[in-house]
């Protein structure tokens, strides 16, 4: 994610209420004497997220989303059905999801099962016969709603836009418009299908599997697939009037961008100039960080006023308008294409570790800055350890707190980290363990500690004290008398990207 100054939007995520957790509760066979299995316990309420305890559940493990919806822009009135594929992790009585849409039914294994809502985003589903561990799980569940009507976790994610709505946000979104296992340590692939009025554009995530297909006396259904294991809050859809382009890399991976029709003509320019610039910004990326880990490429540029920051929505960022009101912006493009590989192929184990999301997409912004002549990155860290306020190094990058999982310092302090590990291990190193990273992990989550270790393995140097200093103590580090004599004398003058940088990337 990349932050503008003070959207709505994004500000109040900070506020949440954490809710209890539900206790399971394990009934003993009464009137037997019998050794046996414990029965059938509920799934967890949670997946042991340490900021958001309640995000995710426990107890099975979900393989595939299909979402097919109905939407009525003039209504902003959303139905539909998402089936999920899953597979049960403990003899399972009852699971929750996360969803907060209204619910006509739901069936599991084909049968139909009772729910109910628990606090402000959790459904509590019943099958009429318990699951047993390894079990697959099918459940299909019916729904409707006005999505922009809808607030849990103290705000409304849903953008309703002036001729559409934006699905798009992090890290809670899927709530406002398929039920799941909302969590990315729980990722599954995704086919998404929309129908809508004549005329009206869908985007989602990865390739169109078919053409939209008629429907009815003037509605279009549109198709879009994930086909790559895909985290719950990097799915999206963006529905309204958009132009699209379309078109194929040099390796054959189809690239898709969408630009809202309600740009303003310079915005749209200035939209083009940057969005259309894709294929090229993450063949680049792919050269440091290893081959591009889905199957289609693009962006989506937003209506002005609308979304309050761009999201590295997996294979397909979208990109507030605003990032292009003063003209080209390819660093926003470099950032969220970043996450492809930071964020989006390696996930997060947990949401305290966003640092290895930020910090690292902060990071390639900084060697584009480089390849560009618009700074190195040596001159960005200088200027960065001079200037910066003490406010800024209160923050820990590796552990900000639920409050701060967006704050600078988990960006630019994250960049810092990275820099400085690139310092110790020398750029062989260093670039063979962001490539190794990805290699190791993609598809799946990953924690710091395995960075650390992986770093630790390449290079044969302990660095235990480096990400110490760096992630996990609220002071400023001191460098040495050399290196920060050099930094103090270097950070006279900005470099001439950083103004760019900083152009999108307010902080709160
Ligand atoms: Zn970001």
């Amino acid at each position: 994610m990349f932050g503008l100054t003070t959207s709505s939007t994004e500000g109040s995520s900070t506020v949440r209420r954490l809710l209890v957790a539900v206790t399971a509760t394990v009934l003993a066979l009464a009137g037997t004497a019998a050794p046996a299995a414990a029965a059938p316990a509920p799934g967890g309420a949670g997946l042991g997220d340490e900021y958001f305890p309640d995000y995710g559940n426990s107890g099975y493990d979900v393989s595939h989303y299909d979402i097919r919806l109905r939407y009525y822009p003039d209504q902003d009135r959303l139905t539909g059905t998402t089936t999920i594929l899953a597979s049960a992790e403990q003899d399972l009585s009852s699971f929750n999801l996360d969803f907060i849409l209204d619910v006509s039914s739901i069936q599991v294994n084909n049968r139909a099962a009772a729910f109910k809502r628990q606090g402000d985003h959790e459904l509590v589903v019943t099958p009429a016969r318990s699951v047993a561990k390894g079990q697959a799980l099918t459940v299909v569940v019916t729904y409707s709603g006005v999505p922009s009507n809808k607030v849990a976790a103290g705000y409304t994610a849903w953008i309703r836009t002036p001729d559409g709505a934006l699905a798009v946000g992090e890290p809670e979104e899927a709530w406002w418009w398929f039920p799941s296992n909302d969590h990315p340590s729980d990722k599954a692939t995704f086919d998404v299908s929309v129908a809508v009025p004549d005329g009206v554009e869908v985007i989602s995530n990865g390739v169109q599997p078919r053409n939209p297909t008629p429907e009815l006396l003037g509605w279009s259904r549109w198709y879009w697939r994930s086909a790559k294991p895909q985290a719950t809050y990097l799915a999206f859809i963006t529905i309204g009037q958009y132009d699209i382009t379309r078109d194929v890399t040099a390796d054959g991976t189809p690239v898709i961008n969408a630009y809202s029709q309600l740009l303003p003509e310079d915005y749209a320019a200035a939209a083009r100039a940057s969005v259309e610039r894709t294929a090229e910004i993450t063949d680049w990326e792919s050269t440091i960080f290893g081959p591009w880990p889905f199957t289609a490429r693009g962006g989506v540029v937003a209506p002005p006023g609308t979304l309050g920051f761009a999201l590295e929505n997996q294979s397909r960022p979208n990109y507030s308008a605003a990032f292009f009101r003063a003209g080209a912006n390819p660093y926003v493009v470099v950032h969220e294409n970043g996450h492809q590989w930071f964020g989006d192929a390696v996930s997060v184990a947990q949401w305290k570790e966003i640092w290895l999301n930020e910090g690292f997409a902060s990071y390639a912004e900084w060697l584009w800055s480089e390849k560009e002549g618009e700074g190195t990155t040596d001159e960005l860290f200088d200027y960065l350890y001079a200037t910066e306020s003490d406010d800024f190094w209160t923050v820990e990058p590796g552990d900000p707190g639920p409050a701060n999982v967006f704050d600078g310092a988990v960006y630019d302090r994250g960049a810092m980290t990275l820099h400085q590990l690139r310092k110790a291990v020398g750029d062989d190193d260093f670039f063979a363990i962001l490539r190794t990273w990805v290699a190791q992990h993609r598809y799946d989550h990953a924690t710091t500690a395995q960075f650390i270790a992986l770093s630790e393995q390449i290079s044969g140097l302990q660095l235990d004290d480096l990400f110490q200093t760096w992630l996990y103590t609220p002071a400023k580090p001191v460098l040495d008398s050399v290196a920060g004599a050099k930094a103090a004398k270097a950070a006279v003058k900005a470099p001439a990207s950083l103004a760019k940088i900083r152009a999108a990337h307010e902080h709160r």
